[in-house]
């Protein structure tokens, strides 16, 4: 006891990057610390960055888990009947699209698009910024998303060369290698909304149900600072301003303008609506992959993900499995413990599971795809697992005697 004591003063003189607390907490409700980041806006991301982190209150308890308490009182009747009221104003039956669903044919979007359209009698387009790399059945799932489900869909194929360089830049400065992913899937939806002129937007689950500050779920409208800018030279690619993309990169702006939020003046102009579906339909994620399974043909991946227990979240691109290990190295969080904590708050497990499964696999090196994904970005395997060192925060890490990278904290 003792010695935990001492081990503790010892850490809160020990830096701490990216903002984080330096004092390590884990949530008494579920298996989630105090170092997770909020959601924040993709396109301002450098190594500067301060991140806003998950909340506790007095008790100990995280700001996901008071939503999760909340969501359980909520009047999902109403909530629903405000959901008609909306749809109701902008249905079109003539032929022309009211909704688009941006997904990549994973099971929150089989879900909303279905439910839009053949429970709703909306007519959706769905758009997709394909993975960085499919996997097979990631692109079967996406498939049969439009064909067994039934869709239109718009699939924006992005200049290749500059994906690839963009996204190394993101690794090589931020570790963030889904970097390029999360911007397409936040900014293609709404700007393709405001060039066809299409009214409405959904997403499915708001931020905060994984730790985003908890007044954001008192509106079903996504923020418009996530998908759109006032000024180019605001906006940060790869933790690289536009005008340093263009000195040292040889960019052009037409080069880059995909990967570009959508200026602000353009959706206030076109007065396109962001919302959030979960914020009108209670969402469960375990009850969402079950009606993605019956409506639109939607299968697992066929083996655990390393790295969690699951099989069914975030499947579809072999770089995904690669971004939850960055997480594990910068934050201390691997996939298993967001896959407990959402799961424990669901009820699904318990805490003494959740920590047992995040013993097991927290951290587990993704070994299966990182051929493939070294490949694609012409980088080398050791040379990426070195560069895992330099983003390691000492508040978080320790070499043991033997040379081996050691958390100090683990969840009890
Ligand atoms: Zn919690």
């Amino acid at each position: 006891m003792n010695d935990n004591k001492i081990d503790l003063e010892s850490d809160s003189n020990l830096e701490a990057f990216y903002g984080l607390p330096r004092q390590v907490k884990f949530c008494c409700r579920c298996v989630m610390s105090n170092q997770r980041p909020a959601s924040a806006v993709e396109f301002r991301h450098t190594i500067d960055s301060k991140k806003e982190t998950l909340a506790f209150d007095e008790d100990g308890v995280c700001d996901a888990c008071r939503v999760a308490e909340a969501k359980e009182k909520i009047d999902w009747k109403s909530r629903e009947d405000q959901l008609l009221e909306l749809l109701d104003k902008y249905r079109r039956n003539d032929g022309q699209y009211d909704c688009i669903v941006p997904g990549s044919g994973g099971k929150d979007s089989c879900y909303q698009s279905h439910v839009l359209k053949y429970k709703y009698g909306m007519n959706p387009l769905t758009v997709t910024w394909p993975p960085i790399l499919y996997t097979d059945y990631g692109y079967e799932n996406w498939k049969n998303w439009i064909d067994v489900g039934g869709f239109d869909n718009l699939s924006f194929r992005r200049n290749g060369r500059v994906m690839k360089l963009l996204t190394r830049l993101s690794i090589e400065n931020l570790f963030h290698p889904f970097q390029t992913f999360i911007l397409g899937q936040k900014n293609l939806g709404p700007k393709l909304a405001a060039k066809l002129g299409i009214p409405l937007v959904f997403y499915g689950e708001n931020e905060a149900e994984y730790g985003n500050p908890i007044a954001d779920t008192s509106t079903s409208l996504r923020s418009k600072s996530f998908h759109t800018y006032q000024n180019v030279d605001e906006v940060f690619l790869g933790g690289v301003s536009i005008r340093e993309l263009r000195d040292r990169y040889d960019l052009s702006i037409n080069d880059l303008t995909a990967f570009l939020p959508a200026p602000a003046e353009e959706i206030a102009r076109t007065d396109v609506q962001v919302h959030y579906l979960g914020y009108y339909l209670k969402w469960t994620p375990q009850e969402v992959y079950y009606y993605a399974v019956d409506h639109c043909g939607f299968k697992a991946r066929p083996f655990r993900t390393q790295g969690t227990y699951s099989k069914y979240n975030s499947i579809d691109d072999k770089i995904d499995d690669l971004h939850y290990w960055t997480t594990f190295i910068k934050f201390g969080i691997g996939r298993a413990t967001y896959d407990a904590s959402q799961e424990i708050r669901n009820r699904h497990l318990t805490r003494e599971e959740g920590v047992a499964l995040v013993k097991r696999f927290d951290g587990e090196f993704p070994d299966r795809y990182i051929d493939d994904v070294m490949d694609y970005l012409e980088m080398d395997r050791e040379q990426f697992i070195a560069m895992a060192d330099r983003f390691r925060s000492p508040h978080l890490w320790r070499r043991s005697e033997g040379g081996e990278w050691q958390l100090r904290h683990h969840v009890e």
